[in-house]
């Protein structure tokens, strides 16, 4: 049976325990002030994937408190959701020291971290921010630039959605045509989230037990039935 919400956000608050002690990228660990698990809507339909914290996120523990943060809540207004409405999270839970880019064993490290918030959250719709998040979530490293506002159904990790790449807020901040951009391919997600979720993969079966070698089995070598 189907965990109810009320058990899957029980089940989040859990992950976000452990999480918060995260060691599995050492340098990170040492350089962040706090672990930034997420926030938003524990069941939302609606989930962003950014890139990493960066300075301000470190000190409050949360995604996009910055000035890329300010931009992403006034393109939520303008579709009529606010941050409440919503799951924000990001490929790295740590901030990376410097902002430097996120590294590939970083990214991995922290993967399975966001799989289990898309396992729990259930969002029909993930927005991916960015060519970091993109490039992860396709697991393909077609450029933001070819594909920005074309949404996909695509299975990511244990669940199936709909998703959507959307250019970085920053990027858009200091740049007026990408803003726009932005601004069009927001347009896109009243729509999407209009339509039913897709359907989502059988879950995998239980490997079987290999087969007992009769020679090794206690049973059998203690003369049990
Ligand atoms: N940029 C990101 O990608 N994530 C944040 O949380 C803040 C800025």
């Amino acid at each position: 049976m189907s965990a109810s919400p009320a058990e899957r956000r029980e089940q989040l608050k859990a992950v976000y325990q452990a999480a918060s002690g995260c060691v599995r990228c050492p340098q990170l660990a040492e350089t962040r002030t706090r672990v930034v698990f997420g926030a938003g809507d524990a069941d939302a339909d609606l989930m962003f994937v950014g890139e990493a914290p960066g300075r301000n996120e470190d000190e409050q523990g949360v995604p996009f408190v910055g000035a890329a943060g300010k931009l992403l809540d006034q393109l939520l207004s303008e579709i009529g959701l606010d941050r409440g409405d919503v799951f924000i999270a990001n490929c790295l839970m740590c901030r990376p020291p410097g902002n430097r880019d996120p590294l590939p064993g970083e990214i991995s490290n922290c993967q399975s971290w966001l799989f289990e918030k898309l396992d729990l959250i259930q969002p029909k719709v993930v927005c991916t921010l960015g060519n970091h998040a993109t490039k992860l979530l396709r697991a393909d490293p077609t450029p933001i630039t070819r594909i920005h506002g074309q949404a996909e159904v695509q299975v990511i990790g244990p669940r199936a959605v709909r998703l959507m790449p959307l250019y970085h807020p920053a990027a858009a901040l200091y740049t007026r045509s990408l803003l726009d951009t932005l601004r069009e391919d927001f347009a896109r997600i009243p729509p999407l989230l209009e339509l039913a979720a897709p359907d989502q993969p059988a879950p995998s079966e239980p490997e079987p037990p290999p087969p007992v070698d009769p020679t090794d089995d206690p049973d059998s070598q203690l003369g049990l039935f």
